[in-house]
């Protein structure tokens, strides 16, 4: 069997196709029915061991092992929030810790996952803007997450997993391919054949890679972490906002929309003093206008004693009323699981 070190060197068995394993089964003078049988193990029955392959032969349990290894996270730390909401850290092969959530409500288990480790975005309103981006996220340990949750879904909740949203730590369009290659495997009916209508991928708003999504024919949803509708106070509150202002995210959205015919989320935030008046809401009906939409109003999680507080329930309520009376759909939404800093927002490895 391969020592440490040697393990460390070998290739990791998922990042192989389905069309690459067969390949390797064949040059073992294997049938290549073994790939699919690989490939399920992997993908459908979440195995972490090739010991757990039990369809194979031990022979050929060894030779996998001697060519391949499997680098599953491991939750290092779980703590559960007095709503229920459970935080996971979790430790990846190279020791790097990124943070997911599961969410539960009467009707629903959402599990809440990260696409970066660290993020580049700067926002600076959020607690992961902090740890700046350190890499991104390989599609088994976006996978990993999710199966993770689900498992947690199960044993505390006696429920199924139901959604999966990208809103952890990073940003999952600057980690495009990985997060495309993780969701074909939630997807898949080779994989967790879980409804893409049942994800959502959060999105700073990166114009450009919005219009990828479309051309891409993805089936999941879209929400944009928009905060403000104003470039001015947009570019304050989120950086990216300077070289991808709000002109051209509209016009990647209704790009978006005119190829997808989906809706797109907003996620907004109101801060007392930032965007608590009737001319943000004014702005932010406009921009509304442009594709339809729904609009998330969320809680501000406080990330430290720094300049930004929730407005008032009256300057919620205000925005909420005039998109109802725009007719926009406006949820507001309660935070969740900040007693353990696992609102959004807060994931910073904070442990
Ligand atoms: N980068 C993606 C994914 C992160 S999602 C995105 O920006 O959409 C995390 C969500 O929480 C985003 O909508 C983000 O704007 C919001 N958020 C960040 N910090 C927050 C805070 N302190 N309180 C409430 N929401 C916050």
């Amino acid at each position: 069997m391969p020592t440490v070190a040697e393990k460390s060197v070998l290739k990791d068995i998922r990042k192989m196709s389905l069309a690459e394993l067969e390949a390797f089964f064949v040059a073992h003078q294997e049938k290549p029915f073994r790939a699919k049988q690989v490939y399920e193990w992997l993908w459908k029955k979440s195995a972490t061991d090739f010991d757990q392959m039990t369809n194979l032969s031990l022979e050929l349990r060894d030779l996998l092992k001697k060519n391949f290894s499997i680098n599953p996270i491991k939750v290092d730390r779980m703590q559960r929030s007095a709503d229920g909401t459970i935080k996971n850290a979790v430790r990846l092969h190279d020791g790097l810790i990124v943070e997911s959530v599961l969410i539960p409500t009467p009707d629903r288990i959402t599990a809440c996952v990260s696409s970066q480790v660290g993020c580049s975005l700067d926002c600076t309103f959020c607690a992961t803007a902090r740890l700046k981006r350190m890499r991104n996220l390989s599609a088994d340990e976006i996978y990993d997450q999710v199966v993770v949750i689900r498992e947690q879904a199960e044993q505390y909740f006696g429920r199924p997993l139901t959604n999966i949203v990208f809103m952890g730590m990073g940003e999952p369009l600057l980690n495009y391919n990985n997060v495309l290659a993780a969701i074909d495997k939630i997807t898949s009916p080779k994989g967790l054949n879980m409804a893409p209508r049942r994800i959502t991928v959060s999105t700073v708003g990166i114009a450009k890679m919005i219009k990828k999504l479309a051309d891409d024919g993805v089936k999941f949803n879209l929400a944009v972490s928009l905060h403000d509708a104003i470039n001015e106070t947009r570019s304050r509150l989120m950086p990216i906002n300077e070289t991808n202002p709000l002109e051209d995210l509209a016009e990647a959205l209704k790009y978006w929309y005119k190829k997808t015919g989906r809706k797109v989320t907003y996620e907004y935030v109101v801060w007392k003093g930032i965007n608590d008046t009737p001319e943000h809401v004014r702005a932010l009906v406009k921009f509304c206008k442009h594709i339809p939409c729904k609009v998330n109003l969320i809680e501000y999680n406080p990330i430290d004693d720094g300049p930004y507080q929730q407005a008032s329930p009256e300057a919620v309520k205000l925005y909420q009323d005039t998109l109802h009376a725009h007719g926009i759909i406006a949820r507001i939404r309660k935070s969740r699981g900040q007693d353990i800093d696992a609102a959004c927002g807060q994931l910073a490895n904070k442990i």
